[in-house]
């Protein structure tokens, strides 16, 4: 019988993918992959797998979501097994949810494997905590995305006094932190934002609350990166002292 599976792929480094999911993946006929997953975690795929690209980068329109769901049940019905391959977490903003639910009403179980979530893994590829005793009694994962209707309720947030990480955060940086400074959370709030945790690639830049956009601009830090708001940023590790492993 056919499975279907949704799948973490982790941040990006591919040593943190789970054992699961590597085993997993090679049960698949079919993979179907988002941006932001390393394409080295396709070599738990078989050699003959079929991998389809769903993600948008590399200059490509995504796949509308109504066809990736459209293309596993095609898939699942000719009896072939469909791995969907998201980054970091499947269910943590990456509309596994979704896609879950689709095929749920299409009568179809779907098992879930997670992964790390890059608001786990990308502070602490720097050496900051997302909770610590002297520093925050909770974390809160928040998505920069929303406008108008969809923006969350920074000021409600900023009276949390908890670590607020922050996932696609990047084009609307300038717009939350004045939010923030709106709600009276003090300027000099330690802040730190991670480009492309777990890879290579990594950079990061931490400032205060109040320089903290300027800096982020002048070091030209882009997307896929995650914003930490909060005391536990004022843990990272100097940039110095960055060993890569
Ligand atoms: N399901 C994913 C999140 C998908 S939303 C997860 O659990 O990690 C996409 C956002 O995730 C990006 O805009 C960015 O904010 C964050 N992200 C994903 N991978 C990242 C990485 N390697 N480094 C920094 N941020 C990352």
């Amino acid at each position: 019988m056919s499975r279907a599976w949704l799948i973490g792929a982790g941040p990006g480094d591919v040593e943190l993918l789970t054992l699961k999911a590597a085993r997993t993946l090679a049960l698949a006929d079919v993979v179907l992959v988002d941006d932001l997953v390393n394409p080295e975690v396709l070599q738990f795929a078989r050699d003959d797998a079929q991998i389809v690209h769903v993600g948008k980068r590399g200059g490509q329109q995504s796949t509308p979501q109504p066809e990736i769901v459209a293309m596993m049940l095609d898939h699942l019905r000719a009896g072939r097994s469909v791995a969907r391959l998201k980054g970091g977490d499947p269910f943590v903003f990456g509309r596994g949810g979704e896609e879950q639910q689709a095929l749920q009403a299409a009568g179809i179980h779907v098992e879930i494997i997670s992964g790390i979530t890059a608001g786990i893994a990308a502070p602490a590829a720097i050496g900051i905590p997302v909770t610590h005793r002297d520093h925050a009694q909770g974390v809160i994962f928040v998505t920069g995305h929303g406008a108008g209707e969809h923006e969350a309720d920074w000021r409600a947030l900023a009276a949390t006094h908890m670590t607020l990480v922050i996932y696609m955060g990047m084009r609307r940086l300038n717009d939350i932190v004045d939010a923030l400074l709106r709600a009276d959370m003090p300027p000099d709030t330690p802040c730190a934002a991670i480009e492309s945790a777990t890879r290579p690639e990594q950079r990061h830049v931490r400032a205060t609350l109040s320089e903290f956009v300027q800096r982020v601009a002048q070091a030209q830090l882009g997307s896929p990166s995650i914003v930490v708001i909060g005391g536990v940023a004022s843990l990272a590790a100097p940039v110095d002292a960055m060993l890569k492993p």
